[in-house]
């Protein structure tokens, strides 16, 4: 599986790790790379036959080397080898080849275990932090994320860190500045590898899916004019300006004597709990209903949309402020409804030399180093900040 590390060992003297260093899904190209004894390969019957008939400890350094991968059907790899022990492997992108070059690496007494402990044992990057960075690197989903995460695993994280552990090393004020400076980007950096969320409500009918399928350029959820069709939560992952988003179409918020649909709804509000944002859909053909006074009072700071904006307007609800009119099917307002969920998701962009939490691990030692710092704690702090750096 993409993502994921195995770990050969021949014999104690002939010892290979493999991981997948691109990550899971379609792609021209995948890259697999194997840290480890180059005798290892040519071991047993060989799993790569490099198109030059040379043997793979025979292959020059940083030479592109063609071949093909397996005996009986043979796959066109091409081959790197990086330095003495470690080689970089260049398949067809997608799963296929990526799995069968794991299993046959894995059939010689691989186990598997998750990249981020195998590359930081295997690759000896510069530390786990880098290790743990790269991880991230292959759960971006888009290329303006995969920069970021790239940057930061490049030195700016190392060099942020290093900074905020000088500061408190000299006791200094701007320790806890910098501290919270990094801090003020968890959630960011927590939407790097994992989208935000989006999520639509409004009472049935007035036009969610419609929106948000013309918000994704692609039909994905069912269009009925009969109110309550939409179930359940649909989502769907895109990307607005780069940032990736997942875009949760709710069951409509209705009175319902329908169970399912009760369910649909229930698990609609949850959904919009755990939104990053919450679009409030209203149709503005239609006059201001109590299901559409209900949702102004549960969804107070919310991105407005006055719905069907093609239509003559009939609304009579309250003003809506700083409210979008849009129309899937004309698809006027649409671009400026893009823009006004990418100003609410992100609203600014993090400095080049900011370092950002861009994994899990990161965010909770950075927000205890935090509360140790205010607790006049500097020691804990600064061991805390030592240990990131140091393994
Ligand atoms: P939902 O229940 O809120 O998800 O609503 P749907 O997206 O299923 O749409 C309900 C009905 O409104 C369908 O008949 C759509 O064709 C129609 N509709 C959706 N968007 C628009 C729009 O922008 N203009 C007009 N005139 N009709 C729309």
């Amino acid at each position: 599986m993409h993502g994921e590390t195995a770990t050969v060992h021949g014999n104690e003297s002939s010892w290979m790790k493999v991981t997948v260093l691109t990550p899971r899904g379609r792609g021209a190209v995948a890259t697999v790379a194997a840290v480890g004894d180059i005798a290892w390969w040519e071991r047993g019957k060989p799993l790569f036959s490099a198109a030059n008939g040379r043997s793979l400890s025979r292959q020059p350094l940083c030479a592109i080397v063609f071949g093909f991968w397996g005996e009986s059907s043979r796959e066109e790899v091409v081959l790197c080898r990086m330095d003495e022990n470690r080689l970089e492997i260049h398949c067809h992108g997608g799963d296929a080849a990526v799995e069968r070059i794991l299993s046959d690496c894995a059939a010689r007494g691989a186990t598997i275990e998750r990249a981020g402990f195998v590359a930081d044992a295997a690759f000896d990057a510069t530390g786990r932090l880098e290790t743990e960075c790269i991880e991230a690197l292959t759960r971006t989903r888009t290329v303006r994320t995969a920069e970021i995460v790239l940057q930061q695993a490049n030195g700016r994280l190392r060099a942020g860190l290093e900074a905020i552990r000088e500061a408190i090393v000299r006791r200094s004020p701007s320790a806890q500045e910098q501290l919270s400076a990094m801090r003020k980007w968890t959630l960011f950096g927590a939407r790097l590898t994992s989208p935000w969320r989006v999520a639509f409500v409004g009472r049935p009918n007035v036009g969610k899916s419609s929106l948000m399928n013309a918000l994704l350029g692609y039909a994905r959820s069912i269009i009925s004019p009969i109110p309550g069709t939409t179930r359940d939560v649909v989502t769907a992952n895109t990307a607005f300006d780069g940032w990736p988003v997942a875009l949760s179409d709710t069951a409509g918020v209705r009175d319902s004597g329908d169970e399912l649909e009760a369910a649909g709804m229930d698990r609609g509000r949850a959904a919009a709990g755990r939104a990053d944002l919450v679009v409030l859909v209203v149709d503005r053909s239609q006059a201001c209903t109590p299901d559409d006074q209900r949702l102004f009072a549960s969804f107070p700071n919310v991105l407005r949309v006055l719905h069907k904006a093609d239509l003559p307007q009939l609304w009579d609800g309250p003003i809506l402020g700083a409210a979008l009119a849009a129309s899937s099917l004309t698809g006027e307002g649409i671009a400026d409804l893009i823009e006004a969920i990418v100003k609410r998701l992100v609203p600014e962009v993090p400095a080049a030399n900011v370092p950002i939490p861009v994994f899990e691990r990161l965010a909770r030692e950075i927000a205890l180093a935090d509360s140790e710092l205010r607790a006049g704690n500097w020691s804990a702090a600064e061991q805390r900040i030592q240990n990131l750096l140091a393994d």
